[in-house]
């Protein structure tokens, strides 16, 4: 067997709405569908994110081994739970595999892991996630060894969230880009500021120099049209500048979400943009 890679997608999953009106215009509330990337070479292979619920992190690992694979590795893209609360089925069905993620990552993904965050997941997901969260430990360095061929893991600073991370494989043409590149999905902006807007977009200028020919994105759209790295990149920073733009000439959340609803009428996870615009628009609610 040769360097190649395979993606693991789950779909769209129901969450309580928080926001006023969603369920009635829209629909259930949905948490994104979300993916995991397994690069796999002779004699080696890298997991790279492991989803969130016990269920999925069960038959993650069942894939996994479908693929006659072991993970020597399992990598974290960023410090958000829904990329890692896995982690616990992964490591039992592959006790050897080391969760690693950017050493400066870690606090925030052990703040992930705390209690009173545990309360909040818990919220959008009862009774279906691990009661015994792990997270990874400090990568030393930046290369990912996926058996004779090296992955990189690169930082890329703040985009939904601090100290993202996308990991490129060079021999595959590959960037997976965790949170950093969404395939066909909205953009996580609640909390946003200015500031992380425009970092985002910074990131997606470091994604793109890496010329990658694919980019498998964190959160990818079961009806995304392919995987290809320019249109999705190129898709992204048209997003970012559109809601900037939105934010801008709107005073109430409905208006932004008019806009880019309009602008978008096709992406995945609507409830992802409409939870944004009562963030920066809304009165308490
Ligand atoms: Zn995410």
């Amino acid at each position: 067997m040769s360097l190649d890679f395979d993606v693991f997608v789950v779909d769209p999953k129901p969450i309580p709405s928080a926001v006023p009106g969603f369920e009635d215009a829209v629909g259930p509330a949905t948490w994104p569908p979300s993916t995991s990337t397994l690069i796999s070479d002779d004699g080696g292979a890298l997991l790279v994110d492991c989803l969130i619920t016990e269920r999925e992190g069960r038959e993650l690992a069942a894939w996994v081994k479908s693929r006659g694979r072991e993970p020597g590795y399992v990598y974290i893209t960023h410090p958000h739970a829904d990329h890692f609360l896995g982690l616990p089925e992964i490591l039992a069905a592959f006790p050897e595999a080391r969760p690693v993620a950017l050493a400066e990552s870690i606090a925030a993904m052990e703040e992930q892991i705390s209690p009173r965050y545990m309360q909040v997941w818990s919220g959008f997901f009862p009774s279906q996630l691990t009661s015994k969260p792990v997270a990874p430990a400090p990568l030393a360095g930046t290369t990912l060894p996926v058996g004779d061929s090296p992955a990189t893991a690169i930082p890329v600073g703040t985009t939904d969230t601090g100290h993202s991370s996308v990991v490129h494989v060079p021999g595959l043409s590959l960037v997976v880009s965790g949170d950093v590149v969404y395939n066909q999905t909205h953009m996580w902006l609640r909390g946003s500021t200015p500031d992380s807007r425009a970092s985002w977009a910074r990131a997606l200028d470091a994604v793109a120099a890496l010329e990658a020919d694919t980019v498998i994105a964190g959160h990818r759209n079961p009806l995304a049209t392919d995987d290809d790295a320019r249109r999705q990149i190129g898709e992204c920073r048209r997003y970012l500048a559109d809601f900037e733009a939105g934010l801008e000439r709107s005073s109430a959340p409905a208006e932004l979400i008019d806009r880019m609803t309009a602008a978008y009428p096709d992406l995945a996870n609507p409830y992802t943009l409409w939870v944004a615009a009562y963030d920066l628009l809304g009165t308490q609610t």
